[in-house]
């Protein structure tokens, strides 16, 4: 028998780890956009999540609206933003560029992805960045040349990782080994892709463990409560949504009827993948707090307390 690990035995790592909350925005197309997601941003910030992922366009299309919603976030609200960025369609130095400009916004969690392939295809240019874990390699060189800088806080880098196997992998083992090249490219967390079963993302970390993956593999959670987008996000990410809950959401009598349908089986999905050993939920908003907000409220999350700290000052003078 092995010994007990520290922290088995030390009296105040032994109790249950609070869980992470996340949200996923996206940076607005437009004005009206743009307030709807700032009602959505004051909602959901009453939760006080661990931290609210921003997405970046296909080949930085958004760019400029993804560092304005950031900055933005960092000054006027006590939310800790993660900035996604991908490789595809950009030089190593632009990258390297906007790396060194989120870090000097204070950004400091960034979510490094490949991004998805042009339609049209072509071959990358090159000394063009190939895969999330060449992004990885290259967050980590700048930030190794601002350590001075970071002293107060080094930076944490989130990668993708796939329940069912991506649509470009050969097999759902490729994907752990990524998973795992990632890992030892210096990714501290993962997100998951959506999944519509809970035994993908179990499997997943089982998979994922035995191949000696440990960082913390954090589900990506999608309020079910929307067929238009459940079928849209089927087509996109190839990820098929349960027959069984398309027909359900068909055949719901008013819109109230598929809320309550879609938040139920939101929350056993995530509660499900919580008692897989899930250390965190990541909750795929789609700039509407509504589902959001009534799929929180139903799960009960360990969450650690927060206490009014001098950040949630300042951004409450700052919106006075
Ligand atoms: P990679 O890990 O590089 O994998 C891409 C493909 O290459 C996979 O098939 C993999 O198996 C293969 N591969 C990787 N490394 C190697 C290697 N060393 N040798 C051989 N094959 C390899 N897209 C956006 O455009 N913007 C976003 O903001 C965004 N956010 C996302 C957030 C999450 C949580 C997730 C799960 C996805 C997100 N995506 C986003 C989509 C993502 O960009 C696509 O899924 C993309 O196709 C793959 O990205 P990746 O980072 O997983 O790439």
């Amino acid at each position: 028998m092995s010994p007990p690990s520290l922290i088995d035995t030390h009296p105040n790592l032994s109790d249950t780890a609070p869980v992470a909350l996340s949200y996923e925005l996206f940076p607005p197309r437009s004005p009206a956009a743009a307030e709807t997601l700032w009602t959505t941003i004051r909602e959901l910030e009453t939760t006080e999540p661990d931290y609210v992922s921003v997405t970046y366009g296909a080949s930085g299309s958004n760019r400029d609206t993804a560092v304005e919603l950031i900055n933005r976030l960092l000054l006027e609200t006590t939310l800790r933003p993660l900035a996604h960025l991908t490789c595809v369609g950009n030089t190593p130095q632009e990258l390297a560029g906007i790396i060194g400009e989120l870090l000097d916004t204070g950004v400091r969690g960034i979510l490094a992805l490949r991004g998805d392939l042009p339609k049209d295809g072509g071959e990358p240019a090159p000394g063009a960045l190939r895969y999330a874990q060449d992004l990885i390699e290259l967050v980590r060189r700048v930030e190794q040349r601002r350590s001075a800088l970071l002293c107060a806080g080094k930076i944490a880098v989130g990668v993708a990782a796939y329940p069912t196997r991506h649509p470009e992998s050969p097999s759902e083992e490729h994907d752990v080994e990524v998973l795992l090249a990632k890992q030892r490219s210096g990714a501290d967390f993962a997100i998951t892709q959506v999944f519509f079963r809970a035994e993908q993302y179990a499997d997943l970390l089982t998979r994922a463990r035995r191949a000696g993956v440990t960082i913390p593999i954090i589900p990506g959670v999608m309020p079910l409560t929307s067929l238009r987008r459940l079928k849209r996000l089927g087509e996109l990410a190839g990820v098929e949504p349960a027959p069984e809950l398309i027909e359900r959401l068909a055949a719901a009598d008013s819109d109230l009827d598929r809320l309550h349908i879609g938040v139920n089986a939101t929350v056993d999905l995530a509660n499900a993948a919580l008692e897989a050993g899930a250390p965190g939920i990541h909750l795929y908003t789609f700039n509407e707090h509504q589902s959001a907000l009534e799929v929180l409220d139903k799960l009960a999350l360990p969450r650690r307390t927060h206490s009014s700290s001098g950040r949630n000052i300042a951004a409450r003078q700052l919106a006075g």
